[in-house]
């Protein structure tokens, strides 16, 4: 059996579903959204790694069965928060501060701490310090929010896990202690405001991996993608703002996901007979209007 092999197993065995990178490299080795040929897993739409991720241990035996990928992690559906703390990059100026002396400056100018946790550091020196998200709420991955060179790989984002191997050497686990809880005071950090931003939405059935989130959260997805279906002409738009609206309380609120609001709401309204000049801004926008005006983003807008 390969290291990697074993590497991807003792990873999924874990709870962490895994996706294989290209061998020696931190890049997933499937194709990306613009190269989809709709054929396979894809054959209804595009699936990214995240989709794909999985921690079934004989679809793992056959994926790294002939080659030695390297192993992604994907941290959303593992139930993780990663923080990835950053050396300085070459491009740097003199005297930049790495991600690790940041985020030590944050914990004194606060007066809080990061508790020791699991941790794997990188080829280049950097450390992934990992945590278990906190239940009931989508951590999506963010970007400098704490400071540079510190970025967060939750939904949306992967790690490469330790024991794949790039040309700078390899991710060893630094700290083989159990994964602890994100401390309050940093998930209030990283729950930035929502995203309000137009996104291109890609019609897609398959379904989502996981199981984590309360069963009336799928059963409103399925009703509100039904309601907007069975609108007749001239009720359509109204029924799919009125969907919109009311999902976009549960992404908020972290039960449901954005992406995947968008895309059963893009179906209902595909099955409707609108088209997406129709139905794309109104589902932004009224999913915008509905996460804007919810307790929970209120509080950490
Ligand atoms: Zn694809």
């Amino acid at each position: 059996m390969s290291d990697l092999l074993t590497t991807a197993l003792s990873i999924a065995a874990r709870g962490w579903p895994v996706f294989p990178l290209r061998t020696g490299s931190k890049v997933p080795a499937l194709h990306g959204e613009t190269r989809c040929p709709r054929t396979g897993a894809c054959t209804d739409g595009h699936t990214k790694p995240e989709q794909r991720a999985t921690t079934d241990l004989d679809r793992i035996r056959t994926a790294w069965a002939t080659t030695a990928y390297n192993v992604g992690l994907a941290t959303g559906p593992a139930g993780l928060v990663v923080i990835d703390l950053d050396p300085p990059k070459q491009s740097d100026p003199p005297g930049t501060q790495s991600g690790a002396q940041i985020l030590e400056a944050l914990c004194q100018a606060t007066g809080e701490q990061v508790p020791p946790t699991f941790t794997v550091t990188t080829p280049s020196g950097g450390r992934h310090l990992y945590f278990t998200a906190p239940a009931g709420v989508t951590m999506r991955s963010t970007q400098d929010i704490l400071g540079r060179h510190i970025d967060t790989r939750a939904w949306g984002g992967y790690v490469v896990a330790p024991g794949s191997v790039t040309p700078a050497g390899a991710y060893r686990v630094t700290d083989d202690r159990p994964v602890a809880p994100l401390p309050n005071w940093l998930q209030a950090k990283l729950a930035a405001p929502p995203r309000i931003i137009a996104r291109p939405l890609v019609a897609r059935s398959a379904p989502r991996s996981g199981g984590r989130r309360a069963a009336y959260a799928d059963a409103a997805l399925r009703n509100e993608e039904r309601n907007v279906a069975d609108a007749p002409e001239g009720h359509r738009n109204k029924a799919l703002v009125r969907a919109a609206r009311a999902l976009g309380r549960l992404i908020a609120l972290g039960d449901l996901d954005r992406d995947e609001v968008e895309q059963a709401l893009s179906r209902g309204a595909e099955a409707a007979g609108l088209k997406p000049y129709e139905y794309r801004s109104a589902i932004t926008s009224a999913l915008n209007w509905s996460i804007r005006n919810n307790p929970v983003s209120r509080r950490t807008a």
